[in-house]
């Protein structure tokens, strides 16, 4: 049954305990083992120079790519993706540590024309992590052309980086970076379009921008963002420890796996639907109730025989350490996307 108040009902558990066969990957930060390959800092290396540091925000409409270059620069996966809409819900931390300088990223839902209350909070999300940055970086999709929504994210940039009045803390400008994303899908013509466009919108809003053509999923010139993000952090102290890779909690990621896992599978009206939070975390016992708005949804979520969500919590437990076992509930939580107490309780 629905409830409005209180813990969503919760019903119908599907375990999936040890299987063999699943393999044995470990793939959050904080359960797995520096797996970047980039140099442990804490120290600013042989050079003598002073250590760098800085909070690097990611913003662009829903689906350009945000998430997926933010785990391509960090070099592990600490925020999910898909190619549903808004999948990103709150904003992550992603920490790259190299010799002598921090670079925080921050992964941002995606801003868009909200419809829902669940939507505007994740503009919320954006605005706040606009605030006190060092480096804007927006991100284009090279294969959809320039929208209403990208001009809004470029104008939200420009505002951003724009120099503050008088000689407070902001009075140096945040550097404001174009990534155009998805370059490996695009022809040379739409990404040129997309760079002069972008240029363009910026130049009208009396913005200085860099630009950059880039592909988060093959990695094509990220090397290069990342490099000149690097060279505009400003002299800092390091602001998370160094086997830090990410700030979001082991029990927020672990549901965050659980949703990436249904968006791949769910049909398209669903995705926004759905929200995950772990409700009991016993390791090597984790429980996660799955939230649907409407009865008639939880059939959908779990599956003939409750086959969809076996091979969700198979798929989650092969990205855990070995041993986890996962026991999805499905539950109904009338309109939860409309409704901000709801919102604030899944943690979004
Ligand atoms: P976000 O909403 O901006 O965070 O977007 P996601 O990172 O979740 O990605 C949205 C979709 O675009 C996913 O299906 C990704 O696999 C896909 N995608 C992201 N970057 C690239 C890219 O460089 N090339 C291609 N071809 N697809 C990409
Ligand atoms: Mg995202």
């Amino acid at each position: 049954m629905a409830t409005t108040g209180g813990s969503p009902d919760c019903g119908d558990p599907v375990d999936v305990p040890d299987a063999p066969g699943v393999a044995d990957v470990a793939a959050h930060p904080d359960v797995s083992d520096h797996v970047d390959g980039t140099a442990p800092s804490g120290a600013s290396g042989d050079t003598g120079a002073p250590f760098r540091s800085g909070f690097v925000t990611v913003i662009g409409r829903p689906n350009v790519g945000k998430s997926t270059l933010v785990n391509r620069v960090v070099g592990t996966k600490v925020t999910i993706t898909s190619p549903r809409p808004n999948t990103t819900r709150r904003s992550v931390r992603a920490v790259l540590h190299l010799p002598g300088v921090q670079a925080v990223f921050v992964d941002t839902p995606g801003l868009h024309r909200p419809r829902t209350a669940l939507g505007t909070r994740l503009n919320e999300h954006v605005a706040e992590a606009l605030g006190d940055i060092d480096v804007v970086v927006v991100v284009l999709d090279a294969t959809a052309a320039i929208g209403p929504g990208d001009r809004l994210v470029l104008g939200r940039a420009a505002a951003a980086c724009a120099p503050a009045a008088g000689d407070g803390a902001h009075a140096v400008p945040s550097a404001l970076m174009v990534a155009v994303n998805k370059v490996d899908r695009a022809s040379g013509a739409q990404t040129m379009e997309h760079l002069q466009g972008a240029h363009d919108v910026l130049e009208e809003a009396g913005a200085r921008a860099e630009f950059f053509p880039v592909s988060a999923a093959t990695g094509a010139g990220v090397t290069a963002l990342v490099d000149t993000v690097l060279a505009r952090l400003p002299e800092g102290p390091p602001y998370f420890p160094e086997d830090m890779v990410s700030d979001a909690s082991e029990a927020f990621w672990v549901a965050e796996l659980v949703r990436e896992q249904l968006l791949a599978r769910v049909r398209e009206e669903l995705p926004h639907s759905i929200a995950c939070r772990v409700t009991e975390w016993e390791w090597p016992r984790i429980r996660i109730d799955i939230v649907v708005e409407r009865e008639s949804q939880k059939g959908m979520v779990i599956g003939k025989a409750g086959e969809l969500l076996k091979a969700v919590g198979t798929a989650v437990r092969a990205q855990l350490p070995p041993g986890a076992y996962v026991e999805l509930r499905v539950g109904v939580d009338k309109r939860w996307q409309q409704r901000p107490d709801a919102i604030e309780r899944l943690g979004y």
